[in-house]
């Protein structure tokens, strides 16, 4: 499906030819479960020696910031990783720290030349964020960006689980220039 530069896949990121696929990562980036784990075990051992010389110059990464790597031996080009927040009920600001992430990967996309991009659904798996408004989150801060960036041809957002696909699929069938 396609929706102006927004695409929409079912699959998985690691596969993805683009010049960066985003990791939602945690702010140790050492690695950790599900798309983390995905990304370190296709892209190999260069993604984690990289990740290991930023924590060594800036101590990690703080939630809605964004450092970038190489892809190793994935087809991309670069992992901009990025760390969504943990959903809390009781903690307010999580909506502004999720588009943090989004935006600031965006931004370090467009500065490294990047003009096609493959995000996740950030936040949504381990982190539990509820998932329609995760995706409502997603898509607005994505086009947002794409309005003032026109340097970034193609943004996938790249669903892993049913669930998410469908609420993509909804969310973006009723924006403007639907062409499927
Ligand atoms: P978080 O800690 O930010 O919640 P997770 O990796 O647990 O990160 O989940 C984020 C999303 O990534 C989830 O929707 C999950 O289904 C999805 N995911 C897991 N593996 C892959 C993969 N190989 N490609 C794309 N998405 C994936």
């Amino acid at each position: 499906m396609k929706n102006g530069k927004i695409e929409l896949v079912n699959g998985d990121i690691t596969t993805m030819r683009v010049d960066a696929i985003i990791n939602a990562a945690n702010s140790s980036l050492l690695g950790g479960g599900g798309v983390d784990g995905a990304i370190h075990r296709a892209g190999g051992k260069a993604i984690l020696d990289e990740c290991i010389q930023i924590r060594n110059k800036q101590g990690g990464c703080k939630v809605g910031e964004a450092v970038i790597t190489t892809a190793g031996s994935m087809p991309a080009k670069y992992v901009i990783h990025t760390v969504g927040p943990v959903w809390s009920q009781s903690k307010s600001g999580a909506d502004q720290l999720l588009a943090n992430a989004y935006r600031n990967s965006l931004k370090l996309a467009v500065e490294n030349g990047v003009k096609t991009i493959a995000f996740p659904n950030i936040s949504t798996g381990i982190y539990h964020f509820p998932k329609e408004e995760a995706a409502q989150i997603a898509i607005s801060t994505v086009e947002d960006f794409l309005a003032q960036h026109g340097q970034v041809e193609k943004v996938i957002f790249v669903c892993f689980d049913e669930e998410n696909h469908m609420i993509y699929r909804n969310l973006l069938s009723r924006r403007p220039f639907p062409i499927q």
